[in-house]
């Protein structure tokens, strides 16, 4: 369904961010894109957002592939059309507008009994923001508001749900309200997800096909449970090793030159 194809990216025309990217996430699927902070994450959903030059970022080689149509080039608004959201790392809510008006934003083209009803549907899978409707968003706890950014994007009915790192800085009862949502929403309506998360072992128990990226590029990637059961995986994301956390490409390289000697 969306596919990215051999995608390089650069940054002012200089700071290569993305390499040689290649990922398949199929239709009403759960994909985890993982990997440490500067690793490429939010490059690869800006970039399949549209949003890249935004920040003079683009994409020199490869392609994304949504449907079987190149999104390459294709105006931000109408990947959204086209039914691809994303639901930003740090949530970006209109702070000062309450929990329904927040909503309402993610539904404009919506008429207004139909975006009555899509709210009504956010309020069950999302209970506690129900009570905050007519709250600011702004003084939400921020698992209430990473609800609510969720909420925004399934105003507009999406095909594909990006979320970049829905967990951040919430705590881990929050975390598994929230997974549990986006997970009875994939069963349910068969939204299709990709979740960029640093967050390891939440990400693999709930995906079922992960990638890791270091350094721009894709290191590892396969089922999300062969994932958590890859050794490496455990020693240098599910933190269940001792020391320092080493590089994969560390670990690989080590291992590549521990074969020629033997
Ligand atoms: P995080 O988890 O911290 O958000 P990430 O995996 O999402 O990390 P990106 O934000 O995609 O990583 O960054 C990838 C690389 O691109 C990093 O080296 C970063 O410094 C660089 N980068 C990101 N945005 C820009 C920008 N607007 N201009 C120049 N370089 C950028």
């Amino acid at each position: 369904m969306l596919e990215l194809r051999n995608l390089q990216v650069l940054y002012d025309r200089a700071i290569e961010a993305v390499r040689d990217v290649s990922l398949n996430v199929p239709e009403g699927a759960m994909v985890a894109l993982l990997g440490s902070n500067g690793a490429g994450k939010s490059t690869i959903l800006k970039a399949i957002s549209g949003v890249l030059d935004q920040e003079e970022g683009e994409v020199v080689a490869g392609n994304i592939m949504f449907e079987g149509v190149s999104l390459v080039g294709v105006s931000p608004s109408d990947i959204v059309r086209r039914g691809i959201i994303q639901v930003p790392e740090g949530r970006a809510l209109f702070a000062p507008l309450t929990v329904e008006e927040n909503l309402l934003m993610g539904g404009i083209t919506r008429s207004r009994a139909d975006a009555r009803q899509r709210i009504e549907q956010i309020y069950s899978l999302f209970t506690p923001i129900k009570e905050r409707r007519h709250q600011i968003a702004g003084y939400l706890s921020g698992g209430e508001q990473q609800m609510v950014a969720i909420g925004r994007a399934l105003m507009a009915d999406p095909k594909v749900l990006m979320l970049d790192e829905p967990s951040l800085g919430l705590a881990p009862q929050i975390i598994d309200d929230i997974f549990e949502a986006v997970l009875e929403l994939n069963r349910s309506s068969g939204v299709t997800v990709l979740l960029v998360e640093q967050n390891a072992q939440l990400a693999l128990e709930l995906t079922t096909r992960g990638y890791i990226i270091e350094n721009g590029r894709i290191v590892l990637d396969g089922p999300s449970e062969k994932l958590r059961a890859n050794p490496d995986v455990q020693e240098f994301y599910l933190g269940m090793a001792k020391g320092e956390r080493k590089s994969m490409r560390d670990v690989k390289h080590y291992k590549r030159r521990k074969r020629w000697l033997s």
